[in-house]
C-alpha cells in the first residue's frame, strides 16, 4: 500500500494559542498534496513540517469562518512570489465562495498560475484519480459547511502462488482478475474471488465545525471536539460538538481511530478530553500541531 501522510498543521478553535494554531490539515498521497482548511499561519506550519507550501494541488475549505480561511491570502501570495505555474484548485461551499474570493483579492494579487475556484454543493466527488477520490459531505454549522472524505479505492492483489500452480503467466488474465472479472483459461473459469485478495482501501474523514451528525463509515476520523460535555449548551448554541459527541460519532462510523480536533483554547490539558472520549471510544488521540501520521 502507498503511504498516506497526514499532518495536523493547526488544531485550535477560533483563536490560536501558544501551543495550537488554526485549522489546516495536510494530506499527501501518490505524489498529490492537499490542504483541508487554511487557517492563519498555515504556510509557516507547512514549512515547519518540512512540506512545501507552494506545491499544493488543491485546497478544500470547510466553511467561511475566519479561523478556517485567514491563511489563504498569505499562502497564495507566496505561491505567486515563487513563480508557481501549475494550477491550484480551491474548493469551497457554493454560497460563500465569492466571499472567499474577495478575501484572496482584497490585496492586489494577480496569480502567476491558474487559480481554479470550484463551488461545493451537497455530497459530491470533487477530485478523482485512479487510486483514490475525495468527496464532500454536508455538515451542520451556522453557515454552509462541508466535511471532506479521502477514499482510497479497494484493489485486488493477485494470488501469484495459486496462479503459478496453474501455470498462468498471461498478463491479460492478471489484468482481468485484478479488475474483478472472471476469466476463461484452458477451458476453466478463473474467478477473482479465488485468485485475488481484496485489499480494502483506507478512508479518512475530516469533519470540523459541526454539531454531531451521522457520517459515512471511515477508518480514521478527524472530528470537531470543540468543547467538553460540561459546555454542552455552548456547543449546541454554536453548532459545535463535545468530545463525547465526537466519540459517539466515531463509534457509529466504525472508525479505527479518532482524532479530536478544533479544540477550544480554554482546554490546555489533554487528559480531561481523553478521559471523556475513552468512556465511549478507546482509540483516541487529541490532535497536536505538527503531528505527522503515516498510514502504511
Ligand atoms: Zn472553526
Ligand atoms: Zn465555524
Amino acid at each position: 500500500m502507498q503511504p498516506l501522510k497526514i499532518v495536523f498543521l493547526g488544531t485550535s478553535a477560533s483563536v490560536p494559542t501558544k501551543e495550537r494554531g488554526l485549522p489546516a490539515v495536510y494530506l499527501e498521497y501518490e505524489g498529490r498534496r492537499f490542504l483541508f482548511d487554511c487557517g492563519e499561519g498555515a504556510q509557516r506550519q507547512l514549512l515547519l513540517a518540512g512540506k512545501s507550501p507552494t506545491s499544493l494541488d488543491a485546497i478544500f475549505i470547510t466553511h467561511y469562518h475566519g479561523d478556517h480561511v485567514f491563511g489563504l491570502p498569505g499562502l497564495l501570495n507566496s505561491m505567486e512570489l515563487n513563480g508557481r505555474e501549475k494550477p491550484l484548485y480551491i474548493f469551497a461551499p457554493a454560497s460563500t465562495l465569492h466571499r472567499i474570493r474577495w478575501l484572496v483579492h482584497a490585496i492586489p494579487f494577480s496569480p502567476s498560475f491558474p487559480l481554479v475556484w470550484k463551488p461545493v454543493k451537497g455530497r459530491e466527488v470533487l477530485w478523482e484519480e485512479k487510486l483514490f477520490y475525495i468527496e464532500s459531505y454536508p455538515l451542520k454549522h451556522s453557515t454552509e459547511t462541508y466535511g471532506y472524505i479521502f477514499v482510497e479505492r479497494d484493489r485486488r492483489k493477485l494470488l501469484k502462488d495459486k496462479l503459478d500452480e496453474l501455470g498462468v503467466k498471461d498478463w491479460k488474465v492478471y489484468r482481468k482478475l485484478k479488475a474483478g472479472e472472471e476469466v476463461e483459461w484452458n477451458g476453466a473459469v478463473l474467478s477473482p474471488e479465488d485468485y485475488t485478495l481484496l485489499v480494502k482501501g483506507r478512508k479518512v474523514g475530516y469533519f470540523v465545525d459541526t454539531a454531531p451528525v451521522e457520517v459515512p463509515p471511515v477508518d480514521y476520523i478527524i472530528f470537531d471536539a470543540t468543547f467538553l460535555e460540561s459546555e454542552r449548551e455552548k456547543a449546541k448554541e454554536t453548532l459545535h460538538s463535545t468530545v463525547k459527541e465526537a466519540a459517539e460519532v466515531a463509534k457509529r462510523a466504525g472508525a479505527k481511530k479518532l482524532f479530536l480536533y478544533h479544540i477550544s483554547p480554554r482546554y490546555r490539558e489533554e487528559d480531561p478530553l481523553l478521559e471523556e472520549a475513552r468512556k465511549v471510544f478507546g482509540n483516541v488521540e487529541v490532535a497536536r500541531d505538527l503531528q505527522e501520521i503515516v498510514l502504511t
